[in-house]
Parts: C-alpha cells; structure tokens; sequence
C-alpha cells in the first residue's frame, strides 16, 4: 500500500511524492515551538496556502502558551509581532477593575508604531 498524506489545505489525501511540508517556528521563552503543514507541492492554491495556515497554527500556539503560562498581554503582542502578523484582533475586556488597565494596554499597543527596517 502505497504512502499518502492528508493536504492540510484542501484536505485532499495524496502520495508522499506530492506532499511538502512547510514549518514555522517561534521561540516562546526557552521552549521552541514548531508547527508543520502539508500541503500538495503541484497545486498553486496549496503552495501559497501554506505559509497562511502555518502562521494561523503558530498564533494558536502562542496564544495557548499566553494561557497556559499566563505570560502578559504585552509578551504575547510581542511574540505575534515578532512571528510576523501584520493584524491581531483583540476584544477588549470590560473596562472594570483590571479590565480597565488590560484594554488601556491594548488600546497603546494598537496606535501607531515606528516601522523598523
Ligand atoms: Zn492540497
């Protein structure tokens, strides 16, 4: 029986010949998280899929370490700016008690930055 792979992106299984894998990694303090999608080598929308699926899989690691690890707000936009999203949308928490101070945070890391080039 012939080897085949699940396309993470269309889904499709196919024979190991057709699949690469595209990986992302991030270090999230000592611990270096590595997120891995197939993808069909011979399908464009594959291809250029990918790179998109690996960065929406690697925001959902650094999100769960966020939780797990209950690192800070501002840690966590760090990690997703420094991994490479250009949009993070947030919702901001009741603007009580310390909710008030977590959605001042948010609203300050939301203006306007310097581009480092
Ligand atoms: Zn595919």
């Amino acid at each position: 029986m012939a080897l085949t792979w699940t396309c993470h992106i269309c889904g499709d299984a196919r024979p190991d010949h057709r699949i690469l894998v595209h990986t992302e990694s991030k270090m999230i303090g000592r611990v270096e998280e590595t997120v891995n999608v197939r993808y069909c080598r011979d399908r464009p929308g594959c291809v250029a899929g990918a790179p998109l699926k690996a960065k929406e899989w690697l925001g959902e690691v650094l999100l769960d370490a966020y939780l797990r690890h209950k690192r800070s707000e501002l840690a966590l936009l760090r990690d997703l700016d420094a991994a490479g999203f250009d949009v993070v949308i947030a919702a901001l928490p009741p603007a009580v008690g310390l909710g008030e101070a977590v959605g001042d945070r948010l609203r300050r890391a939301a203006g306007p930055r310097r581009k480092s080039s």
